[in-house]
This record gives C-alpha cells, sequence and structure tokens, in this order.
C-alpha cells in the first residue's frame, strides 16, 4: 500500500467505527491533514473550524491564513509540510476539544505520524502538545525544541502557540512569528 492509501484506510477507520459520533453528526467533512506525505514537518493543530468544516481541508481560514504567512516567512511551503490536527471533525461552535474527544482521534493521529515518519513535529495551541510532552506549559517551553520517543523513533516536538489564539492578541502574535522565524534554524541544528 502506498502512504496515501495507509492514511485513506485511517479516515476510512474513523468513519467504520463511528468515532465521537456526535460530533460527525454535525460535520460537513473529516478533516484528515493536508500537504506532502513524505514531509519531514508535520505541524498539529486542534480541530477543524466552520472553513476547514466545509471543505475538508484544515487550516484554511483566518488561523490558516496566518499560518501560510508565517510559513513564508520561514521559507517554508505548505506543501513540503503535512498539516493535521488533533481531533477531525468541527466541534460545533468552535468550542474546545472535550478531552475525550482528544482521546478518540489520538490513536488515528499516531497511526498517521507512524505512516509520514516525520524528524519534526510542530504542535500549535495546547491540545495537541499536552499529548507529546505532558505536564508541561505553553508559556513555559514555547519555541524550544524538545527530544520525544514516538514508537521506535525519537523525534523533535517543537511546541508553538496556536495562530488562531496569537491572530488578535499582539504581544502572542510577535512570540509566535519570531518562534517560527527560528524553526528553519532549529531543525538544521536538530540531530537526526
Ligand atoms: N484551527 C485548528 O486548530 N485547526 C484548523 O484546521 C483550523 C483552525
Amino acid at each position: 500500500m502506498t502512504k496515501q492509501q495507509r492514511l485513506d484506510q485511517i479516515a476510512a477507520d474513523i468513519r467504520d467505527q463511528n468515532i465521537c459520533p456526535d460530533l460527525a453528526k454535525d460535520a460537513l467533512s473529516l478533516v484528515m491533514g493536508d500537504g506532502d506525505v513524505d514531509a519531514d514537518i508535520v505541524f498539529i493543530g486542534e480541530a477543524p473550524g466552520k472553513k476547514e468544516d466545509e471543505q475538508g481541508i484544515p487550516f484554511i481560514g483566518a488561523a490558516g491564513k496566518f499560518l501560510n504567512v508565517m510559513l513564508e516567512a520561514a521559507s517554508m511551503q505548505r506543501s513540503d509540510v503535512y498539516i493535521t490536527n488533533i481531533v477531525k471533525y468541527r466541534p460545533p461552535n468552535n468550542r474546545d476539544p472535550r478531552p475525550d474527544e482528544k482521546q478518540a482521534f489520538l490513536p488515528f493521529l499516531i497511526r498517521q505520524l507512524e505512516v509520514i515518519q516525520p524528524k519534526v513535529v510542530i504542535t500549535l495551541g495546547r491540545h495537541s502538545m499536552e499529548y507529546f510532552l505532558p505536564g508541561l506549559k505553553i508559556g513555559d517551553i514555547h519555541g524550544q525544541p524538545q527530544v520525544v520517543q514516538l514508537g521506535d523513533n525519537e523525534i523533535t516536538v517543537i511546541p508553538l502557540y496556536h495562530p488562531a489564539a496569537a491572530l488578535y492578541n499582539g504581544s502572542l502574535r510577535q512570540t509566535l512569528i519570531d518562534d517560527f522565524l527560528t524553526v528553519p534554524t532549529l531543525i538544521r541544528n536538530s540531530h537526526f
């Protein structure tokens, strides 16, 4: 099976196993991911919003536009990375995903990472950070790479603030931009 076929199988399993039926019944799309399935870098956000639900693609609304601007500023192409979320259906009214929803989708996120095999995971916001760096606070470690064991592989996790949280908050916005601009150097200096 190709990587894409394996990723398609993960989506089929989410549907077959009726994961988070309460979210699924109101969602227009199962939003799995976007980008290069061979990427070295995977970004993980929280959950799809309205635009993402409508189009089935993660990070295409306001937060996604901000993410695109930062990627470009850091000389990264969206098509060279892979972008996904921990929760794959839109929560109603864009509320925070609940712990049970994150838990339900976690095995599928892990399977996505097993297929893609990234060297670096960039978490956007605390919801995706919590899984890789339990007990740590984003305010203490944002922008600081952490080495984490994922299955048989060591990966570098770079925790960043969520673009939606930073978008309308001046100081957080600048912090996120500053962190983002260091990402290419952090990745170059990581030992793989
Ligand atoms: N926020 C997220 O966390 N993910 C998206 O896909 C869009 C907005």
